[in-house]
């Protein structure tokens, strides 16, 4: 359990008016939650204070080495004004994932849930109310010894920071359209796929602009050893609906394991779907788009919840799924998941933490 010392801002800030255009990750709020590691003494002087810059040495291990973490989880609010969050234990699980492949010193599970729940009650009036609004939380981790070498740093600061956020989709689910990259790859397994970091993401931007630059909004990666079988999508996961099955890459060490990738795996084997967790082949893919038996395709994240996709292209060929509109067991997916996240719908689970 965590002593959490609390500093309220002087100055708070305005808050957005309801209905204003929130985007993402632009707004943040008036506190931030801040703790220190010192080797030897632990993570330290756990405090929610205001939201400030915050002052490292141009020396800092973090800016040269990219040893750094980060989470990304919402809170969302009901009509009667009840705050919740989405199983944030996934999210302190995986934390402590990505904290011991990179080195960094692991935090309690039940400090992470703590702190997260500390601050965003703190911030709880700055959770947006419209439809399809939440309140976005960025848990991160940085190294920041004053140093060179190549080592793992001896102090770290864990932050966290909430950015009120626009629905994903302004007017209704949307198809996007997917790139299949056969150039570039994000992960190898043995490297740092499945951990939450800047790494994989600095290592991700090229590929992305050119897919931009090709009219596609994300790249789906492939393996990075035989460019062959599906990995995932830029900050999401990816599921086929192929004759009436449904089918994700399994996790193999290089893809992430998504919380919402877990959350429609339990919901589509309760609904009775075969579900089957395996490698598929970008071979594989082409010929069920041509044959006619793949059926839906959607991403899973955090950010959208789910995203169809109504295109994907690979090398010269751009295959239509369905007819290029939003599938029927998405559009379920969807409606269920977030109704629970935003308390309309009954939650068979046990997922929703109400703050
Ligand atoms: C965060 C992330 C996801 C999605 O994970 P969720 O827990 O569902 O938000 C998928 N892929 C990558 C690379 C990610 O960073």
């Amino acid at each position: 359990m965590l002593d959490i010392r609390i500093e309220k801002t002087a100055t708070p800030k305005q808050k957005p008016a309801p209905g204003e255009k929130l985007g993402f990750g632009h707004v943040f709020t008036d506190h931030m939650f801040v703790m220190n590691y010192t080797e030897g003494k632990g993570w330290h002087d756990a405090r929610i204070v205001p939201f400030e810059r915050i002052s490292l040495s141009p020396a800092a291990m973090v800016f040269h080495y990219g040893q750094e973490m980060f989470e990304g989880m919402k809170a969302y609010k009901d009509e009667k004004g009840n705050a919740y969050l989405f199983r944030p234990d996934m999210n302190a699980k995986r934390a402590n994932d990505s904290n011991d492949r990179l080195c960094i010193p692991r935090i309690p599970e039940e400090d992470f849930v703590q702190a997260v729940e500390e601050v965003v009650k703190v911030e709880k009036d700055w959770i947006p109310t419209d439809p399809g609004t939440s309140l976005y939380i960025r848990p991160f981790i940085i190294a920041t010894d004053e140093f060179l070498g190549v080592a793992p740093s001896k102090t770290y600061l864990f932050i966290i920071i909430l950015s009120p956020s626009g629905a994903y989709y302004a007017s209704g689910l949307a198809p996007v359209g997917i790139w299949i990259e056969d150039e570039y790859v994000r992960a190898v397994k043995g490297g740092i796929g499945y951990a939450k970091t800047g790494g994989n993401y600095a290592a991700s931007l090229k590929a992305q602009v050119k897919a931009h630059d090709g009219g596609f909004s994300q790249v789906l990666w492939l393996d990075g050893v035989e460019r062959k079988y599906i990995e995932e999508v830029g900050a999401m996961n990816i599921f086929f609906k192929i004759n009436g099955k449904i089918v994700t890459p399994m996790l193999n060490g290089s893809i992430l394991p998504g919380v919402t990738r877990n959350s429609v795996l339990q919901v589509c084997r309760h609904w009775g779907y075969e579900v089957e967790e395996r490698r598929i082949s970008v071979d594989e893919l082409v010929a069920a788009a041509h044959d006619g038996s793949l059926e839906e395709v959607f991403g899973t994240g955090t950010a959208a919840v789910i995203s169809p996709v109504g295109k994907l292209r690979f090398k010269d060929e751009v295959m239509t799924i369905g007819n290029g509109d939003i599938g029927t067991l998405t559009q379920k997916l969807y409606d269920f998941i977030t109704g629970i996240q935003w308390g309309k719908v009954e939650d068979p689970f046990g997922w929703r933490v109400t703050l």
